[in-house]
């Protein structure tokens, strides 16, 4: 399906194709939308777009697959064997994948090849293992009856994923959709569509019957607001910005759909002064700076203790003028491109209002220097400290390298400022004093909290956020009764019947 195409002499790759009903079919009005590379800030990728009409094809034939097709009757074994031929797959092509997923979402390859496509295919592994253990309960109401319940899928779930770890958020969604007997229908960010398509053809390699899986990359206000209004989707999954993530509820609402949000976050990392200053420096650096800072869980605000303040900002500061930014593509690189344009300029906007609002810019704040990438999505790690709580900087999702550093000093006032943000999603500590870093991860507001660690994440671990962070979690057991639905079955057992209308 992928063909070469040219572009003022630039080869792209072109992706004309949707991937509905098991084959891969031309988009109704045959329009295409460019991807550009992060690294260049050049297009290098032509991408089918589709529309509503699309949209609505692409829901029929997930329902189809539900209602008639054998995905959810199939032995859970069955379907366990296909998702773990999945995760084979996946893991065959890696290599491939994560040059693709490096060019189109500017992440750096040793973040995409060297850590997140191996995990990748765990995901499916789990959720492979886990189709079996889906089963009901015998509930003892009384001697004359029977009662048991049954846990059956949702139906349709609609997929909306956004651009900053385009595969793996994927993988969050569909291993346990279809673990659980569901059908899909996946939209990827119109800025990172490319590696969703691939995934369309390794689907089909794996032996997904058709339907089961539908992609359909295009806009989110065009195709992904239809998917998230389809009278025929029962259930819409979603990570991306909170307002959207609004949007989405309202919308689901209206259809009484079910929806899980996984939504942004400003995230305190909390490191106390009995702690090495050295490993809580790197601990802090890995928190923020992986994925270009643009991960949900960033841990974005710094809360350095008093006694320490000075000497874990001097080396803050030194270590981050050390990272290595550049080419995504070069395994050397330690920090890729911002995904695109428009959150460029939003990194730089906020930056922009933290100097207005006098907070103290120690580093970073404005794109490299370095002409080889100029054109590109690139942003300098930055370290603001002297802020107020109250500023834009230290309240707002910025999604983007830039990290806030505060001090402090009392339990008490440090729990109060960890927790002034709308957001709730995940929270660190550092401190060698088992039963304060307990303590604190009791009184923080967060959907995770690591100890002497950050943003661990894994597929057996429930995930997602507090307050206006989200609800429902990803991962682990417990996602799967996000992905099916309860039937309660009562037998009359008794030798008798009871007859309310005998006289
Ligand atoms: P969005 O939340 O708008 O995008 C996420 C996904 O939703 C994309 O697939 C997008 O499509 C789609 N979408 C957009 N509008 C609608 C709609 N009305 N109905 C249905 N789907 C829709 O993210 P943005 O790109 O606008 O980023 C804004 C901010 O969100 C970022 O700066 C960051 O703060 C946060 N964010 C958080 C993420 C997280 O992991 N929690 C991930 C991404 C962003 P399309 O891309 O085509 O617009």
């Amino acid at each position: 399906m992928t063909i070469l195409g040219k572009k003022d002499d630039c080869e792209l790759k072109v992706y004309d194709r949707l991937f509905i009903g098991g084959e891969w079919v031309e988009p109704s009005t045959g329009n295409r939308f460019e991807s550009p590379n992060p690294a260049t800030g050049e297009p290098w990728a032509v991408v089918a777009e589709s529309r509503e009409e699309d949209i609505d094809r692409a829901v029929r034939a997930a329902r189809k697959a539900f209602d008639n097709g054998p995905w959810q009757t199939m032995a859970a074994s069955e379907r366990g064997r296909i998702l773990r031929r999945l995760g084979d797959l996946i893991l065959k092509h890696s290599d491939r994948l994560a040059k693709l997923e490096t060019t189109d979402n500017g992440k750096a390859i040793r973040e995409t090849g060297g850590v997140e496509l191996p995990a990748i295919a765990q995901w499916y592994y789990y959720f492979a293992g886990l189709a079996e253990t889906i089963e009901g309960k015998t509930i003892p109401v009384n001697n004359d009856l029977h009662v048991h319940t049954m846990r059956e899928p949702v139906g349709v779930c609609g997929c909306i994923l956004p651009w900053n770890s385009p595969l793996l958020m994927a993988a969050f969604k569909l291993a346990p959709a279809l673990a659980a007997g569901n059908t899909v229908v996946l939209k990827p960010s119109e800025h990172t569509p490319v590696t969703a398509l691939e995934l369309g053809h390794i689907i089909k390699e794996a032996g997904f019957p058709p339907g089961v899986v539908n992609i359909v990359p295009g806009f989110g206000t065009g195709a992904g607001k239809a998917l998230a209004q389809h009278p025929l989707i029962d259930k819409i999954t979603f990570t991306g910005g909170t307002e959207t993530g609004k949007q989405i509820a309202h919308y689901a609402a209206d259809g009484v759909k079910r929806v899980s949000l996984e939504l942004g976050g400003k995230s305190p990392n909390i490191i106390f002064d009995d702690y090495d200053v050295e490993e809580a420096v790197t601990g802090a650096m890995a928190g923020i700076f992986v994925a270009a800072g643009q991960t949900c869980v960033a841990g974005s605000r710094l809360f350095v203790h008093d006694r320490i303040y000075d000497e874990f900002l001097d080396l803050l500061v030194k270590r981050t003028q050390q990272i290595r930014v550049g080419n995504p593509l070069d395994l050397e690189t330690q920090m890729g491109a911002q995904t695109c344009n428009s959150q460029l300029e939003k990194i730089k906007e906020m930056v922009q209002s933290g100097i207005d609002q006098g907070a103290c810019l120690m580093t970073g704040g404005k794109p490299p220097e370095n002409a080889e990438i100029a054109s590109g999505y690139f942003f300098l790690p930055t370290v603001f400290s002297g802020l107020k709580t109250e500023m834009r900087i230290a309240q707002e999702e910025i999604f983007g390298p830039v990290v806030s550093v505060f001090r402090f000093s009392g339990e008490d006032e440090l729990i109060e400022k960890a927790n002034d943000v709308k957001y709730g999603l995940a929270a660190g500590v550092w401190t060698r004093d088992i039963k304060r870093a307990l303590r604190i991860s009791r009184r923080l507001k967060a959907g995770s909290v690591w100890i002497n660690c950050y943003r661990k994440i894994n597929w057996a671990v429930p995930f997602g956020g507090f307050k206006m962070s989200g609800y429902g979690r990803e991962n682990g057991r417990e996602v799967l009764d996000l992905y099916t639905q309860t039937k309660s079955v009562w037998v009359d057992i008794s030798e008798d019947y009871s007859d309310p209308y005998r006289s």
